[in-house]
């Protein structure tokens, strides 16, 4: 390949990374100093890892991240006139509880938390960790805003193909209870610095924690959306090969009676030849009846002719 002077792939990288980090600085602040509705949306061992490391993300995973701004971009070019503030912070009295509202519209009498989710498929009904994170916002929104009528709509979109559909969500005591007692524990984790517990979610494939992770360790079986769309194909294609497979051996065995009954051994159909073949009798060693008539003898020739092979690792489907 040709050598340029610059290396353009390299800067880019670096400079993308750079506006991120900037960006997000700018629009949230340092997160490490307080918890947010995405942190307290998932699984808090991420969270919390998230906090207290400064592991690099991957430039990959930042592509990825990115697909929400996409999702927020697309949304606010449908508000036209409709008056709205775009990253509005609703924050508790000591400001350890924050969110970044991605747009909030508000009249005299009520307030709308508009937030933007992008997906890489489309669902019928909101994931709990999108209404768990907007119950969150509600509840701080609701401190600020007491005489105000509180609602959240989340606008999920698959750019891909252009699926979207609006989600409304109202306040609900229960969940806003669940939202707070795990930004507490989450607060707690991170000031006595005891990592919590993980709790698997549907993005444990892209997540930096994962290696160690003691849920996946055990077998998490969480995984992500591309990864579950290759296991669905190879699903599908595993059940027409077993279709097909039945219909074939049928069709073999038939045939095979046919030509023995015709008595033809040989044929040539489509520049292919098709020939009976087998009809063979043959002695082979009945290693299990050994074993269990003169376990000793066997033992002893395993000792001395034994061999080790592994087998390479397969998918086992049942
Ligand atoms: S792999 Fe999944 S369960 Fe483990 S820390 Fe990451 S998000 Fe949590």
């Amino acid at each position: 390949m040709e050598k340029r002077a610059i290396n353009f792939k390299e800067l880019w990288t670096k400079n993308f990374k750079e506006i991120l980090e900037k960006e997000s600085f700018e629009n949230l602040g340092d997160r490490k100093l307080y918890v947010g509705s995405s942190d307290i949306a998932g699984c808090l061992r991420k969270a919390y890892l998230q906090k207290m490391n400064n592991k690099e993300i991957s430039i990959e995973q930042s592509i990825t991240f990115e697909r929400g701004h996409l999702a927020e971009d697309l949304v606010k070019k449908g508000f036209g006139n409709i008056p709205f503030k775009e990253q509005y912070e609703v924050k508790n009295d000591d400001g350890s509880f924050r969110s970044h509202i991605d747009f909030l519209i508000e009249n005299k009498y009520e307030a709308i938390i508009v937030e933007c989710k992008s997906l890489s498929s489309s669902v019928e009904s909101p994931y709990e960790s999108w209404v768990l994170q907007v119950q969150f916002q509600m509840a701080l929104l609701a401190q600020e805003k007491k005489n105000k009528k509180i609602s959240a709509c989340i606008v999920a979109l698959n750019v891909n193909n252009g699926w979207h559909e609006f989600f409304w969500i109202q306040p609900n005591t229960s969940l806003q209870k669940i939202a707070m007692k795990k930004a507490e524990e989450l607060r707690d984790a991170i000031e006595l610095q005891i990592e919590p517990k993980a709790e698997a979610q549907g993005y444990c494939g892209l997540c930096p924690f994962n290696s160690d992770c003691p849920l996946r360790l055990n077998g998490c079986t969480h995984i992500n959306e591309a990864l579950k769309e290759e296991a669905k194909e190879i699903l599908t294609l595993n059940e027409t090969t077993k279709v097909l497979n039945e219909r074939l051996d049928s069709l073999k065995k038939s045939f095979v009676d046919k030509l023995n009954n015709l008595e033809i051994k040989k044929l040539s159909v489509d520049n292919k030849v098709l020939s009976l073949a087998g009809g063979i009798t043959s002695t082979s060693l009945d290693i299990n009846a050994w074993k269990q008539g003169n376990p000793q003898s066997y033992e002893n020739v395993l000792k001395d002719f034994s061999k080790t092979t592994t087998r390479a690792k397969y998918l086992l489907i049942r």
